[in-house]
């Protein structure tokens, strides 16, 4: 498993101070979809004192599975992340006795301490950037129903099927004509 820690304590610690992070992760947890390319961008994490700001840019391109013709494609995905954490505590930089913490209540937390799990909340935010029902072109063919052949290949043996003689004829007239 790759965990993608980020230590956020001294910006948590430091009212105003706001610090860019350069990310590029690969996810590794099953649930995630393949990634064909690293999630990168840039993560900036600025503290208003009683407030965790989080924000961000990031591309990546995943490998997802026509739900037609049932072959994998890669698809680019863009998103942007927009994140506000409650800090708790005074912050060192306020009183030489102090410390803040950040606050994550989420059912599905993403901070331990004041270190950030960058992957898991990159995978909250890129599964909602998947298509539910993803295809591999607009005009995708799928596959013939009868041999299972992938239609954008080519049309199989079985396709079209035998129709009534009157079309056939008429089919044949069309394509004869030059
Ligand atoms: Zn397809």
């Amino acid at each position: 498993m790759n965990v993608y820690r980020l230590d956020l304590n001294d910006v948590v610690q430091h009212p105003g101070r706001r610090v860019e992070y350069p990310i590029e992760v690969r996810l590794e947890r099953e649930e995630a979809p393949p990634l064909a390319e690293p999630i990168r961008g840039v993560l900036v994490a600025e503290s208003g004192g009683r407030i965790l700001r989080l924000y961000g840019r990031f591309e990546t391109t995943v490998w997802l599975e026509c739900g037609r013709c049932l072959s994998y494609f890669q698809l680019p995905v863009a998103f942007e992340i927009h994140e506000e954490f409650p800090l708790v505590g005074t912050p060192a930089g306020l009183s030489a006795y102090g410390y803040a913490e950040v606050e994550d209540r989420d059912s599905f937390p993403v901070f331990e301490g004041n270190h950030l799990y960058v992957d898991d909340l990159l995978r909250q935010y890129l599964l909602l950037e998947l298509p539910i029902a993803p295809v591999c072109k607009e005009d995708c063919k799928g596959l013939c129903p009868t041999c299972g052949q992938n239609l954008n290949e080519g049309a199989c043996s079985c396709a079209p099927k035998a129709g009534h003689p009157a079309f056939e004829a008429l089919a044949r007239a069309w394509y004869s004509e030059d």
